[in-house]
């Protein structure tokens, strides 16, 4: 007589589950303790094995659906036997499948579990799935982190629409002449949501198609490789921690008091485009953030407390931004600290103190943007013997922390605080976990600045090739020599291309120019391979490029540039 299979009762809580696979086909022989089908639940995936042998006859529960425990999913007889119908609706028993509840320890060498959803963990755990690991990945908000729900995706989907707004009001000059333009703010916000949206929807798609278990909820660590999340534990023989990263707060006078102040997350969905906005940061977020608002019509302000804008980018290039920004009627103040924030009826008025006094700003809304803050507090890292510097979770090259078999990556790490470095870093700890040997390079890592024209960089920038004593030649060419840049109006940007003085390989690339950001990546692989400017020169680029600028710029370190008198020193 034919047995049936049920769905198991896997734990105590457990009332259904889901037909993840089926391992064998209608009609295929069947021996005990065969694998026949895989269950999943919203904490474990498992193997049902068969303790009976015949073929499998029918499968009443198809793959992907849902069914209570004790459901008849399939059936296992001898060839050509017919079911009884009276059987199916008998009282389902547990005896025809075989459950061991395993643990995602049990699983061996193969289990992996991620703390924190954003670009670093999401990316480590597809990583390790495709590498056959088990793996539970926990997220305590939404998937994609940082980068997709309030920071590189929903800022860009932003600069596009100020972008489109700004080129319809100002083409007059290129013979376009567009009245009546209007800005339909909840449109601009409704395209911001579908674009966070429709990603984040990618990446749980994605991890459903690899198999990877989601578990929602807050980590906090029990032991090195063990965490809870609310009443239950989960443990693995690999741990990838990424919990990322959150604004930092300063500690202004006053600035607690005034609701006028605002983080990066509240900036991107404001109700309405405030009339005023000081920007409290001249960094990436900062600069992206304000160019923004002003293309919307803000009247924006940037405090930076250094002398420059954008620390840690190539100096001469940053000051050509800054130039070419006050231009566009941003007004930037360097060198200059935020005293004091009061309120007032225009929202809040600002105390700052400028090289030459004391000037006080009044702004409808403050933006801080002074950079960011690891999360690593209060998540139990005591309990993992992990070391912590400065706040930041200290790994090697190859992200392992001092705990064998337990990794950190991304921001939580403090190496590179960009969303595509923690993708790298994810990459490199999932292969290294499942006994790769990996190392993620910070120098091969671009940088980048969507403002107006992007800036990216690569490698050495001028000033570090100096602190490390490095003899290099460097090559200059403006975007005013590239008729591609011209073209798009673009032409006081530079692009910066810095070799080895002796054998000429490419130690840094800095571009500021329309597509830095895409361009870049040439660099980055340039870098990557050793190239050197011959490579660079004696490639054969597409006219009319921005990308021949970057050509242009490696002949002109050796005093060849076709599209530029080459001169000795700075153009
Ligand atoms: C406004 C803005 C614009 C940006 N633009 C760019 C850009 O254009 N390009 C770029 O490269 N980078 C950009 N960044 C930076 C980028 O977003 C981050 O570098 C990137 O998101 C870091 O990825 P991560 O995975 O390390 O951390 P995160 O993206 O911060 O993700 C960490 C995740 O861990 C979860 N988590 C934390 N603790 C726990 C816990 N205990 N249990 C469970 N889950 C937990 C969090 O909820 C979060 O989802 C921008 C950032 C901002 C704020």
């Amino acid at each position: 007589m034919a047995t049936k299979l049920v769905m198991p009762k896997l734990g105590l809580t457990m009332t259904e589950g889901t037909i993840a696979e089926w391992k064998k086909n209608i009609g295929d022989t069947v021996v005990k303790g065969d694998i026949i089908f895989s269950v999943e639940t919203d904490k474990l995936t498992n193997d049902v094995e068969s303790d009976t042998e015949g073929v499998l006859i029918d499968i009443t529960i198809p793959e992907g659906k849902s069914v209570p425990c004790g459901t008849t999913v399939g059936w296992i007889g001898a060839t050509g036997e017919k079911i009884n119908v009276a059987d199916t609706a008998s009282k389902p028993s547990l005896k025809n499948s075989v459950i061991s509840e395993t643990s995602a320890a049990e699983v061996g060498e193969k289990s992996v579990l991620v703390v924190g959803g954003g670009p670093g963990g999401y990316v480590a755990a597809i990583r390790a799935a495709q590498l056959g690991a088990k793996v539970f990945l926990i997220e305590k908000d939404k998937l994609g982190g940082t980068c997709l729900n309030r920071g590189c995706m929903p800022t860009k989907a932003m600069l596009h629409t100020s972008e489109i707004y700004e080129a319809a009001s100002n083409n007059a000059d290129l013979g376009i002449l567009c009245s009546d333009i209007k800005i339909d703010w909840p449109k601009v916000q409704g395209f911001r949501a579908a674009v966070v949206d429709k990603l984040t929807a990618g990446v749980q798609m994605l991890c459903k198609a690899n198999k990877i278990k989601l578990v929602t909820g807050e980590a906090k660590f029990i032991g090195p490789k063990a965490v809870s999340v609310g009443a239950d534990t989960y443990s693995a023989d690999k741990v990838i921690i990424a919990t990322g990263s959150h604004p930092i707060i300063p500690d202004i006078p006053g600035m607690k008091e005034c609701k006028a102040v605002i983080d990066s997350t509240s900036c991107l969905e404001l109700d309405h485009i405030p009339e005023s906005l000081l920007v409290i940061g001249g960094g990436v977020i900062g600069l992206e953030l304000g160019s923004v608002y002003h293309r919307f019509g803000t009247k924006v302000t940037i405090i930076e407390k250094m002398p420059k804008l954008l620390p840690g980018t190539d100096i001469e290039l940053a000051e050509l931004l800054k130039s070419k920004l006050e231009r566009q009627g941003l007004n930037i103040y360097t060198d200059s600290t935020v005293e004091k924030i009061e309120s007032s009826v225009k929202g809040a008025q600002i105390t700052v103190k400028c090289p030459n006094g004391y000037k006080v700003f009044e702004a409808e809304n403050v933006l801080l943007a002074v950079g960011r803050a690891p999360v690593t507090k209060g998540l139990g890292f005591e309990n993992t013997g992990i070391i912590i510097e400065n706040g930041f979770i200290s790994t090697n090259e190859k992200m392992e922390t001092c705990v064998l078999g337990v990794y950190a990556i991304g921001d939580c790490t403090g190496k590179i605080m960009l969303a595509h470095a923690a993708m790298a870093m994810g990459e490199v700890s999932a292969e290294n976990a499942l006994g790769g040997n990996r190392i993620f390079n910070p120098a091969e890592s671009p940088y980048c600045a969507y403002v107006g024209p992007e800036l990216a960089g690569v490698g050495f920038t001028e000033e570090k090739a100096n602190e490390a004593g490095i003899a290099y030649k460097v090559g200059r060419f403006p975007t005013s020599g590239n008729g591609r840049s011209l073209v798009l109006g673009e032409t006081d940007g530079m692009v910066k291309v810095l070799a080895g003085e002796r054998f000429g390989e490419i130690i840094g690339v800095h571009i500021l120019a329309p597509c830095a950001t895409e361009l870049i990546q040439e660099a980055a692989l340039a870098i990557k391979l050793e190239a050197t400017l011959e490579e660079f020169t004696q490639t054969i680029y597409c006219h009319p490029t921005v990308s021949e600028a970057i050509r242009e710029c490696a002949l002109n370190a050796d005093g060849k540039a076709i599209h530029i008198p080459n001169k000795k020193g700075r153009i």
